[in-house]
């Protein structure tokens, strides 16, 4: 006995729900690699893409996923024995710290936590303590896709400039970019790196990498620099070196398609709804969790990102029983918990292609397993998050 049949709803952090739009834009047969359409959209991308960073600086486009782009920011700006500062609020910021250690980058993780965002105050601290300035680079994600929480990059910047120190910061930007405002310029970024599949609505396989004028710099003496990540070697004339090699025709006919919505819409308009949706998960968090069982993996409220929620399941509960449930009866695919929280939590994707629909019917599914499963929960959650958004979204 199941209801699930019909669309499956895919409610993890990346890859995200695909616009009908961006999948229609790859239904075409591959083009003339030196033809004047295709060099059209790559010029339109390099254009519009530092529009959506918010920078005046370069984007480079690899035919990479999220991981690639770590490693071509990496290898652009840092040399083997350089020590970077790696800031842990979660996963991934250790993850990219383990790119550049495999590549022979010194590794010194600020240790933090999956429950907070990063303490900008901590950050000062360390880098004041370092009056020779061996560190080269400070790494920091916007979101962490794992714990579900959002560092405030701009507090992180000021507190860099407030010690004095002069590393690069390097933002990974993968599961907040266009889900909400990223400032590279304003916030005083040097690096930051993005992927295709998550804000960007666009199917896993490219990877984005941004530079501001202080990493273009450091680029010029940098010592891991390799033929395909290499930023001169794109800079070329020739359109075949914006890729280094073939274009991923493909996917650059989707991200077209994805941005122009994205512009359509005004990114503005898309951040704003991501933050009422992302309201909405949080209103309905709130009401279960007074049963005692489930809670926010992030303890303050301004910390919680507007695109994942990392719920926490007290022991002794299974989520992965209530991530089961929701696929094979209901057809919504959960995240499962990652890393430090494998076993202990399910999440709640709320980025990209979303709306009202998608996510009050994936919190419904969610209420209906909780009720199935006998799993103590605050009754009413999607009645609070209607309520949210009618409150929210004025007639
Ligand atoms: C998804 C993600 C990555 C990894 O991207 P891949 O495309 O899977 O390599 C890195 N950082 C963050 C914050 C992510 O959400």
């Amino acid at each position: 006995m199941s209801v699930r049949n019909g669309r499956e709803f895919l409610s993890i952090p990346g890859p995200t729900v695909m616009p009908d739009e961006v999948l229609g834009a790859m239904h075409h047969p591959a083009i003339d690699i030196y033809s004047g359409r295709l060099e059209g959209i790559t010029h339109s991308l390099l254009a519009d893409l530092p529009k959506v960073f918010g920078t005046a600086g370069r984007v480079y486009l690899y035919a990479s996923n999220g991981h690639g782009a770590w490693e071509a920011a990496v290898t652009n700006v840092l040399s083997r024995g350089d020590r970077i500062l790696v800031l842990e609020s979660g996963r991934f910021a250790i993850g990219w710290g383990e790119t550049a250690r495999m590549l022979g980058v010194e590794i010194e993780v600020l240790p933090g936590g999956w429950r907070r965002a990063v303490d900008p105050a901590a950050v000062e601290e360390r880098l004041r303590a370092d009056t020779a300035g061996a560190i080269k680079a400070v790494l920091v994600v916007q979101v962490d896709t794992a714990s579900g929480v959002v560092n405030d990059l701009a507090a992180i910047r000021r507190a860099m400039d407030a010690a004095g120190h002069g590393a690069l910061l390097m933002a990974d930007a993968i599961a907040s970019l266009a889900t909400m405002p990223f400032e590279m310029d304003a916030w005083g970024i040097d690096v930051a790196v993005s992927g295709s599949q998550k804000g960007l609505m666009t199917p896993p396989g490219l990877g984005f990498v941004a530079a501001g004028p202080r990493a273009r710099a450091a680029h010029q003496v940098a010592g891991l620099r390799t033929f395909y990540w290499d930023w001169t070697f794109r800079e070329g004339e020739l359109h075949y070196q914006k890729y280094c090699g073939t274009p991923p025709e493909h996917h650059l006919f989707a991200l077209r398609k994805a941005v122009d919505m994205l512009f359509d819409e005004g990114l503005d308009n898309v951040f704003h709804r991501h933050r009422l949706l992302a309201g909405a998960v949080r209103q309905a968090v709130e009401s279960w969790a007074e049963g005692g069982v489930l809670e926010f993996n992030i303890l303050e409220p301004a910390q919680r990102s507007d695109s994942v929620t990392t719920v926490l399941v007290k022991e002794g509960t299974d989520p992965g029983a209530l991530i089961r449930y929701c696929q094979e009866k209901c057809g919504v695919v959960l995240g499962v918990g990652i890393g430090d929280l494998g076993g202990k939590a399910f999440r709640i994707a709320h980025m990209g292609h979303v709306n009202a629909p998608m996510i009050l019917g994936t919190l419904g599914v969610i209420e209906v397993g909780l009720n199935a499963l006998g799993i103590a929960h605050g009754r009413g959650g999607v009645q609070a998050a209607t309520d949210w958004l009618g409150r929210s979204v004025p007639a």
